[in-house]
């Protein structure tokens, strides 16, 4: 390149900006869209879908299940998979009672956060841990990623496994102490949509009360069912073949 050439600093400026918007923007239109055909779903169908992150935990799981089915009514858990290491047991009753199983990542990574490949990395391990405990291939149960956050490898890595990736449409607010929602709030803003996906934990925690918060919240749901609202796991709102990881 003779001297007086320079590259165009400003073309190479607006590529990398514009790599850097898709590798962040693309996966949350994408995710964005998801949230929206789950809200029409439920609203179609005067369904909940009522669905548990990082878990299993030794101190919700097993009430959280009890109470489940007590009401006779199914749900999803989208497991750690660091939190299934030594909790096999609880990822065999949660199946025993009829839940859906799905894959929330292994160490609860951000995918937008970390380098770029982690988040996949991340998502494999996961699936190779389902698949160790189940015998099964787990990259086609429904995932839900870590902090509801895709990059664009990522997202391109589960679109390439066909894997439903499953968001939620109503945060119940049980790990943000800060921003506390009443249950009989959470209860009236699923009222409101008519219906809805809503996103609860039963992973260990050591706050006082994080147990019972959770199961009040619970509970508000629950009590729609006197509302006529039908609760499903989320691979039957979505239409997908039975949840393989299903007993
Ligand atoms: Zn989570």
């Amino acid at each position: 390149m003779p001297l007086t050439e320079h590259p165009d600093y400003g073309m190479v400026l607006i590529g990398v900006l514009t790599l850097a918007m898709a590798y962040v923007l693309l996966p949350r239109v994408y995710l964005q869209h998801q949230k929206r055909r789950l809200a029409r779903l439920c609203r179609q169908r005067n369904a909940i879908a009522i669905t548990f992150d990082d878990g299993p935990g030794r101190l919700l799981t097993l009430s959280v299940v009890q109470r489940l089915q007590q009401a006779q009514v199914p749900a999803t858990f989208f497991l750690l998979g660091r939190n299934v290491r030594g909790n096999e047991d609880l990822v065999d009753v949660i199946r025993d009672r009829g839940h859906e199983i799905g894959s929330h990542g292994d160490e609860h990574v951000h995918h937008v956060y970390t380098l770029p490949w982690t988040g996949i990395v991340d998502t494999w391990q996961a699936w190779r841990r389902l698949r160790e405990l189940t015998g099964r291939d787990a990259h086609t149960i429904a995932f839900r990623p870590p902090f509801g956050k895709l990059n664009l490898l990522s997202l391109a890595y589960v679109l390439w496994h066909r894997t439903p990736v499953v968001m939620w449409t109503h945060d119940s607010y049980d790990t943000r102490l800060g921003a506390d929602l009443p249950p009989e709030a959470l209860a009236e803003q699923l009222r409101k949509a008519g219906g809805g996906v809503v996103l609860l934990h039963d992973f260990d925690r050591s706050i006082a009360d994080a147990d019972k918060r959770v199961l009040a919240k619970l509970e508000a749901v629950l009590d729609l069912q006197r509302e006529g609202y039908k609760f499903l796991r989320v691979s039957e709102l979505l239409g997908l073949p039975a949840a393989p990881l299903a007993r």
